[in-house]
Parts: structure tokens; C-alpha cells; sequence
């Protein structure tokens, strides 16, 4: 509620159960975006089927370029990530009812660890 009229958002790694879908489909129809965010391709696929929220997705390190998950969706990489903007003058993720997915490419200390995720998900 106290997010209606601005651009607040977030992400949500909690799994999409019934409760939680209720409580993230809420959020969003009040104004505050929150992002499904998934650790493969195919799970941005599921998350995007729910219909109840915009989603992120962890992409391999070093990912610059659009590509698309297994069922066709448009995944764009984070601006940010690659230093062309900030959250400030980009807004993507606020976007709630964007079509496109939102990557972001493993970084940081995990980022290894992170992408193995990734590529175990995409084999299985
Ligand atoms: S720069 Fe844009 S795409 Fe990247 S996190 Fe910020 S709002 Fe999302």
C-alpha cells in the first residue's frame, strides 16, 4: 500500500507456492513490483506461466547479449550489468507488466557457483 503511485520493487526467490503466489500477485496489482526471479531458463519459463509477476533470471558470467529460454521468451541482460545505466535510469524491473525476462549475469564471489546452477538446470 505504501508503494501506490511510485516505482518501488524488488525480487522474490521464495518458491511460488499457492500462499506465496496470493501474496506477490497482491503486491503487484498495489504497485509494488516484485520479480520472480529464477536460477535457469526453464524455471523463467514456469515462473512466467504463473502470469502473476514479471521475472528475473541468473545468466552464465559475461552474458551481454538478449537471448531466449526454451519455450521463446525475450530475456534481456541487465543494462547495469554490462555499465550502460543504473536502476535509477533504466526501471525495467519496475515494470510489472513488461513482456521481456530481466538477466543478470553471475557476478561477484558466488558468481561460479551461481552459474554451475545455471548450466546443472539447463542439462537436467
Ligand atoms: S538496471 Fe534496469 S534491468 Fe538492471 S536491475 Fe536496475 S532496473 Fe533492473
Amino acid at each position: 500500500m505504501a508503494n501506490r503511485g511510485r516505482r518501488g520493487f524488488t525480487y522474490t526467490h521464495y518458491r511460488p507456492t499457492q500462499a506465496n503466489q496470493a501474496a506477490i500477485r497482491n503486491a503487484n496489482e498495489l504497485g509494488f513490483t516484485v520479480n520472480l526471479s529464477a536460477q535457469t531458463l526453464a524455471q523463467a519459463d514456469a515462473h512466467a506461466a504463473l502470469g502473476i509477476a514479471p521475472v528475473v533470471v541468473v545468466l552464465p558470467v559475461g552474458t551481454t547479449k538478449p537471448t531466449r529460454t526454451p519455450e521463446g521468451r525475450m530475456v534481456v541482460v541487465c543494462p547495469a550489468s554490462v555499465g550502460n545505466t543504473d536502476c535509477l535510469n533504466c526501471g525495467i524491473c519496475q515494470q510489472r507488466d513488461r513482456a521481456a525476462i530481466v538477466g543478470f549475469p553471475a557476478h561477484g564471489a558466488g558468481a561460479r557457483r551461481v552459474q554451475a546452477i545455471f548450466f546443472a538446470g539447463e542439462l537436467s
